[in-house]
């Protein structure tokens, strides 16, 4: 007998039809003779709708009453899945944040999973009753409802596997596995059989969102056997495992993309100590994080550029900020139409060269790099929107990752 976790992503549940089949998987789990429990997420859509409608009352909204309505999306779900399983012939009771409890820290909206009590939900396992817990939710201090940002029902899954001590947590979503990119945009993306946590990591966090990437933390931290595959077929997925499981390492494992970047440069700012951190502080201040940062040799001594990017909903707040500080520098230009494209690989620790194939691929296609930053097993460059989808593929095809 095995525990498993097993999560169902917005498309997996989004008909009745689908939460069907979700409970027809569960089923065959069950009579494997494994101990199942079950994470959902809302109905695909479902969040988007509950998001826009705060938005709708209050463009600046109560980040506390914002978690009360984006987790219903979820309640919803565990309901109608409890139901499917019991119409199937399972033993099944839903389960929100609270009543698990899933314990968060204060930051509604974005909030961190601080502890799990699972010992109420075992006892109902081994009483043979799946329970179909609510992703994506928790409960904060002074008891309420906090939710774990966008995409967080992986993290739910993942920690709730850690705290049950499951033997594998399963994440069911729309496509079968992790890719070397995103299938959507690129059609020669192939399956990974295995991918490393720290690869995972990377390219959850630098865009490609088949992952929440505190899953991926989390997943890493406790060991968490993770799988990615699809609701609909029944094929291998990919198995997110540790570094010695890989025998064949590729220098570069994937290619993704961020569109959630903004971009500033400052013209004509005084090139003399303490201009940086005159800049950054006051922006760090404010929770802002800043990613890539160049700065130009100036040229007379006197002046500089410097462009920095940041996360793109922070942009407005960013420029206001800059604007109040008495700095010195002659023009502010802000541009939101940058994506930062990357490629992933832990073989670049053993490979040099990977900067340079990446940058001749994207001058082979005229595109423009604006900004560049590397770390051990990866590097990004800022380009212009507009050639996301050829830098990306470009890139791909570059680093022999085309499928034949
Ligand atoms: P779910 O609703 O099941 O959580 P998501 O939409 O959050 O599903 O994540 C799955 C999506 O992630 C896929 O449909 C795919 O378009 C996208 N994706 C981005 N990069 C990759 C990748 N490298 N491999 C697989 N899927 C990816
Ligand atoms: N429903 C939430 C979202 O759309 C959480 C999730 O699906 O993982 O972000
Ligand atoms: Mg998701």
């Amino acid at each position: 007998m095995a525990r498993l976790v097993m999560k169902f992503g917005g498309t997996s549940v989004g008909s009745v039809d689908r939460m069907k089949n979700v409970a027809a998987k569960v089923k065959r789990e069950v009579e494997a003779g494994n101990q199942v429990a079950v994470v959902v997420s809302a109905m695909s859509g479902e969040t988007n709708r509950l998001v826009d409608l705060c938005k709708q009352v209050d463009a600046v909204h109560d980040q506390r009453e914002y978690d009360t309505v984006v987790a219903a999306g979820e309640q919803v779900t565990t309901g109608l899945v409890s139901m499917a399983l019991q119409s199937a012939g399972v033993k099944a009771r839903s389960w929100q944040g609270w009543q698990v409890p899933i314990r968060t820290n204060d930051m509604h909206g974005r909030a961190r999973i601080a502890e799990i009590d699972g010992a109420a939900m075992l006892r109902d396992m081994a009483a043979g009753v799946v329970p179909v817990v609510a992703g994506f939710q928790g409960v904060g201090p002074g008891d309420r409802i906090a939710t774990l940002g966008r995409g967080g029902s992986d993290t739910s899954a993942v920690a709730l596997a850690a705290a049950l001590q499951a033997d594998r947590c399963d994440i069911y979503t729309d496509v079968d596995g992790v890719y070397t990119a995103d299938p959507r945009i690129v059609k020669k993306a192939r399956k990974l059989d295995k991918i490393t946590y720290e690869e995972m990591l990377e390219l959850a966090s630098l865009g490609a969102k088949v992952l929440q990437t505190r899953s991926v933390e989390m997943a890493m931290n406790h060991r968490v056997r993770t799988q990615v595959l699809s609701s609909f077929a029944d094929v291998a997925g990919t198995l997110v495992v540790d570094e010695e499981e890989i025998v064949e390492k590729q220098i570069v494992s994937g290619v993704t993309y961020s569109a959630d970047e903004a971009k500033v440069t400052l013209i004509g700012v005084a090139d003399r100590p303490g201009i940086a951190a005159g800049i950054f502080g006051p922006l760090s201040d404010a929770g802002i994080n800043v990613d890539m940062i160049v700065q130009n040799i100036s040229e007379d001594g006197k002046k500089t550029d410097m462009t920095f990017t940041m996360g793109r909903s922070d942009l407005d707040r960013a420029v206001g900020i800059l604007e109040k500080q008495n700095l010195d520098w002659a023009k502010l230009v802000p541009d939101r139409n940058v994506v930062k494209v990357s490629v992933v690989g832990v073989g670049m620790r053993s490979h040099a060269g990977v900067a340079h194939i990446m940058f001749k691929a994207l001058a082979e296609k005229n595109i423009n790099i604006q900004a560049i930053t590397t770390s051990e097993i990866k590097v990004s460059v800022l380009i212009s929107a507009d050639y996301t989808e050829l830098a990306v593929r470009a890139l791909h095809t570059a680093f022999g990752l085309d499928a034949e």
